[in-house]
């Protein structure tokens, strides 16, 4: 889980919120779930969303594959905050596993993956994710974090980069500028499970990094 950075609202969400919140003012008991249902700007919707995703679940940062599997998710539940059904800050997206999990359930102690940090919340260990804060302790909480099929994919993902670093470190310190690119494209924020791999990885990355550039560095005044 990462922090999102949407920017501003779209101009045709902001068009449809501010219709919506009039229709919501003469009638407060609208069906809001009908209105969402029937509203066909959902998948233009994800095409602006899936950018500052990445492709990526906003909760568990699996990459979604396909288009069609990409769930619109209301951060706070539209049957209980009805009036944010259309709010731009209040949509993001999420795979069918996270969206299955969490449902309508929600905590407003929750991290809020387009406001907060969620790296100040929670730390992602080789098996478990571990909470910083009650914040995090919520959240592991309401999203099954650690279920065992989360754990197992976390798990072998990582085996995956414990292998590519394995691999490619040696030469990436020599100076082969495409050794370094296999290793660098798992830390860009754009990257399947960036937390996971900077909380598991990232002091050793810096290092081959590091070691990477003086090399540059020294083979450049040779
Ligand atoms: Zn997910």
């Amino acid at each position: 889980m990462r922090k999102i950075k949407k920017g501003k609202a779209p101009e045709f969400i902001k068009l449809k919120n501010k219709k919506f919140l009039l229709e919501f003012s003469n009638n407060p008991t609208i069906d809001v779930n009908k209105k969402w249902k029937d509203w066909r700007g959902k998948d233009r919707l994800k095409e602006e969303l899936r950018l500052s995703h990445f492709d990526k679940c906003c909760y568990c940062e699996r990459v979604i594959p396909y288009f069609k599997s990409m769930q619109i998710e209301h951060f706070k539940p539209k049957s209980r905050y009805r009036k944010q059904c259309f709010d731009y800050k209040n949509l993001f997206i999420c795979c069918d596993r996270c969206n299955g999990t969490k449902l309508g359930r929600y905590d407003k102690r929750m991290i809020n993956p387009g406001k907060d940090d969620p790296s100040s919340h929670l730390h992602f260990n080789q098996d478990d994710v571990v909470a910083k804060t009650e914040n995090g302790k919520v959240t592991i909480e309401l999203l099954d974090m650690n279920d065992s099929d989360s754990k197992k994919l976390r798990c072998e993902f990582l085996n995956q980069i414990k292998e590519i670093i394995d691999i490619y470190s040696n030469r990436a310190i020599e100076g082969d500028k495409d050794a370094m690119e296999k290793i660098d494209k798992w830390f860009f924020e754009s990257a399947q499970y960036y937390r996971l791999c900077i909380d598991n990885f990232e002091q050793h990355y810096k290092k081959i990094r590091e070691s990477f550039l003086n090399k540059l560095k020294i083979d450049e005044f040779k």
